[in-house]
């Protein structure tokens, strides 16, 4: 009896202790919840000041950072309005464009430098100075001259006028995300800015107001932007300073080759002879043509600007390329760029391209007009006018779009001598994707 009363108590006093127990846990696991609660909330909040700090660290940073970058603006602002005051009384206008008055046809680099300096003189609405930099624009877009083309397209943004300026030619910034921004233009003001930025760039653009390609041999380090057919700077490559290069969906040239869509395109001819007037601009001989040259497609006009010469065709007629080719390029009232292109093959001496090679520049250098040489482009046409049309792009950086090319299927000769007088051994792009484009025939 005593035994089992003991035992009842023992086992009272078990699930009184356990009872105790679980209470006290129950206890201490609410604390302990609250405990985590307070300490996550302590943890967040320890967080977010962080955060807070370290965004006000950044903003400091990029103060810094954007002072840094004032100071040296500041310095050009003032030399800019330094020039512009000595430049007010117009006497350094007048003085070149009375120099410029006997000179027809002014290259693109003389039409950026005297936009430029009439802009100084007179500010940037200007009209005469806004239609040297759409003059400027106009011949140099069709060529390889990124310099010039950058120079009128910020220019002209600057004057307000509504131009994209390519994002080409804004110069990268050490942050590098600065590029895409100006890609639809329009805002030149900001543009403009930041061209000021880089010392580089005001380099080029200074250099290539009349001074001539000859000037940059002396200073090859400081030519930012170049492209070749080889190399680094080649076809490859071209891609990473002019994105359409890489990215683009119709660029040119072609490997023609069927199946053929049907065109009922009408395209005719109506060249004319000119003042001979040829550039070695690096890449390639190009001829500048005088106006008046055209081709019509089903009606419309396109002005002849220039022809120039690849080495050997860029296109090939079923993965076969000839020996040259001759590009006409050609502009539209609408700006519609359309290029006659005629395969040159190996034969007998050509005699248009005979008087084109007596007078080419075999160096890098400025437009040479030589006196009493005339020259009819339709010398290099054939007789035959049966075409592969298709829709491309120029085939040189920045390799834009939306270029209609009609290549002729008849060749003309050129002797094998005359390939090998051209100053460049091998001037052609390589062929680009075709990405569904329909390549037509009449
Ligand atoms: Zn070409």
């Amino acid at each position: 009896m005593k035994r089992t009363i003991i035992e009842v108590i023992l086992a009272l006093a078990l699930v009184g202790a356990g009872a105790f127990g679980w209470t006290n846990f129950k206890g201490n696991q609410k604390a302990t919840g609250q405990l985590t609660e307070l300490k996550a909330a302590s943890e967040e909040a320890t967080k977010a000041v962080a955060e807070k700090e370290a965004a006000i660290k950044a903003a400091e940073e990029e103060m810094a950072t954007l002072r840094e970058e004032m100071a040296p603006l500041e310095g050009q602002a003032q030399q800019l309005a330094a020039v512009k005051a000595a430049m007010a009384n117009g006497a350094t206008l007048a003085d070149l464009e009375a120099a410029y008055k006997s000179q027809k046809n002014l290259s693109a680099e003389r039409q950026v430098g005297l936009g430029a300096l009439r802009m100084l003189t007179k500010g940037a609405e200007d009209p005469a100075a806004i239609e040297s930099f759409r003059k400027a624009l106009q011949m140099s877009e069709l060529g390889d001259r990124k310099n010039t083309i950058c120079a009128a397209q910020i220019a002209l943004s600057a004057a307000g006028e509504k131009v994209a300026v390519m994002a080409d030619c804004i110069p990268k910034s050490a942050k590098g995300d600065k590029g895409d921004k100006a890609e639809k233009g329009g805002h030149g003001d900001k543009a403009a800015a930041k061209d000021g930025h880089s010392k580089d760039d005001g380099h080029d653009h200074a250099k290539d107001d009349g001074h001539g390609k000859s000037d940059d041999k002396k200073a090859p380090e400081k030519h930012a932007v170049h492209w070749s057919y080889e190399g680094d700077m080649g076809p490859e490559r071209w891609g990473k300073e002019f994105p359409t290069c890489a990215k683009g969906k119709s660029q040119s040239p072609l490997d023609i080759r069927g199946p053929f869509v049907k065109s009922r395109v009408v395209v005719t001819t109506d060249y004319k002879e000119g003042p001979l007037k040829m550039i070695n601009n690096g890449h390639t001989i190009q001829v500048n043509v005088v106006p008046g040259s055209k081709i019509r497609i089903d009606g419309v006009a396109h002005e002849l600007l220039q022809f120039h010469f690849h080495r050997p065709s860029e296109e090939k007629i079923d993965g076969k390329p000839m020996a040259m080719v001759v590009h006409f390029v050609h502009k539209s009232a609408e700006g519609k760029l359309a290029v006659l292109g005629v395969l040159l093959k190996e034969g007998n001496e050509n005699p248009g391209i005979k008087t084109l090679w007596a007078n080419m520049p075999m160096e890098e250098g400025p437009e040479v007009a030589p006196e009493g040489v005339n020259f009819n482009p339709a010398n290099l046409l054939p007789r035959e006018f049966d075409f592969y049309s298709y829709e491309g792009s120029l085939t040189t950086p920045p390799c834009t779009e939306g270029v209609r090319f009609f290549i002729l299927k008849s060749t003309v000769n050129v002797a094998k001598e005359q390939v090998a007088a051209f100053p460049f051994k091998r001037n052609a792009r390589p062929v680009q994707e075709l990405n569904g484009r329909e390549i037509t025939t009449n």
